[in-house]
């Protein structure tokens, strides 16, 4: 088939199956609303926990930035050299993370895809949680080495993956894992994770893009959760999240930045994170050292409409953090309530195939330290009545 025929058909069979993404037009900043077509929508999918994404202490120190060193970088960092505000960062993240050094680079996404196959070779083995984010995935498809998968959270499993190979594998093994993951808000086991990764001489690798500045304490992340510093190998993050900003980082021992700074393709091949970015971060993990009351707030949010979901009989899942899925199950039926939502003027994006797997479609409710306790009322009071609306319409 000729290649616009193809991408055309698929296209046509995704709106059929209802499982095209309708991207809307946002007219307004990242905040508890946001304004489309002129119209305000209380917004539940965001992953501006903490509000930072549009928060003043952000911008004042953005603005900062651009007037002391302009936008762009000039080139990527091997070449026109680091800003003093991404060493500065650098520093500070890692002593918030608890590791020896970070690096910067320009997504999550990168991270994974910048760390994954540089450090890697075809003697090691790298093991997967099988629910683990697009950005491992894809970073373990980039590298050379051999790949096993283990269950989602099943350390049981994963030993089975570890006896089964330890007399095999020549090189290193490594466990990668997210801390938190995206959708379904469960906390990956990190500490029965860690004790089989000592015992069979493998290295951690934790990606830990929901878990920072929404768990741990002052936020630091899953691995200060489980009271894990300094004995996860490696972590990596973003600036996308709680941050409200968008950026990557790696975090680990010194030789492991040093090397990823002369070896990373991510880093060497392509310009770094802009300044302002980095000074906006910096003023981030200041404000979370200081003032806890978003974190607070974050929490007593996500409590509040989670018990309400759970006292009503609904099921959100394994969560355990404010990802907060509102379990639906076959893909027409979520898009159709997230429709219904849209209707009543509340922004929850359908998790469908391929994000979850099929027949677990889900509304992914976000919770923000933002919002307010009528607003989550109003959108428990939304969502449970359409819900049930859609499945008597069914029978
Ligand atoms: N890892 C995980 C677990 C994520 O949820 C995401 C964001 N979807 C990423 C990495 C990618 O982060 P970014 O948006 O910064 O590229």
């Amino acid at each position: 088939m000729k290649l616009y025929e193809r991408l055309v058909n698929e296209l046509k069979s995704a709106k059929e199956r209802k499982v095209y993404n309708d991207i809307k037009l946002l007219e307004s900043k990242q905040s508890d609303k946001i304004k489309i077509n002129g119209k305000d929508f209380l917004n539940m999918c965001s992953n501006n926990y903490l509000g930072y994404a549009g928060d003043k202490i952000v911008g004042d120190a953005a603005k900062k930035s651009i007037d002391k060193y302009g936008f762009g970088p000039g080139a990527v960092r091997t070449i026109s050299g680091s800003f003093t505000i991404h060493d500065e960062f650098e520093k500070a993240l890692a002593k918030f993370k608890g590791f020896e050094a970070t690096l910067l680079v320009q997504s999550g996404f990168q991270a994974n895809t910048g760390l994954i196959p540089t450090i890697t070779t075809a003697a090691d083995l790298i093991i997967s949680d099988e629910l683990n984010h697009a950005s491992i995935i894809d970073g373990v498809r980039l590298s050379k080495a051999q790949r096993a998968v283990f269950k989602h959270m099943d350390t049981v499993d994963l030993e089975r993956v570890l006896k089964e190979n330890k007399d095999k594998i020549q090189g290193n093994i490594f466990i990668v894992t997210d801390g938190v993951f995206s959708m379904d808000g469960d906390i990956a086991p990190l500490d029965k994770i860690n004790k089989l990764a000592k015992q069979y001489g493998a290295y951690t690798i934790v990606d830990d893009a929901h878990g920072e500045g929404v768990i741990g304490p002052k936020g630091r992340g899953s691995v200060a959760h489980f009271n894990l510093e300094g004995q996860i190998d490696i972590e990596t993050g973003t600036l996308s999240k709680a941050f409200g900003l968008v950026g990557g980082f790696i975090s680990g021992k010194k030789e492991l930045i040093e090397y990823l700074k002369q070896n990373s393709r991510v880093f060497k091949f392509s310009s770094s994170l802009p300044q302002s970015f980095a000074e906006a971060g910096l003023a981030v993990l200041n404000d979370l050292e200081n003032d806890g009351k978003r974190l607070e707030k974050l929490w007593n949010n996500t409590k509040y409409i989670q018990e309400k979901f759970k006292k009503a009989g609904h099921s959100i899942g394994t969560t355990q953090t404010p990802i907060t899925p509102f379990m639906v199950g076959d893909e027409a039926t979520t898009t159709d309530l997230a429709k219904k939502l849209f209707e009543n003027d509340i922004l929850a994006s359908p998790i469908i195939f391929p994000s979850v797997p099929t027949g677990k479609g889900r509304i992914r409710l976000m919770i923000s330290s933002l919002h307010t306790k009528e607003e989550l009322d109003h959108v428990y009071n939304v969502i449970t009545t359409e819900y049930k609306k859609l499945i008597q319409n069914k029978k």
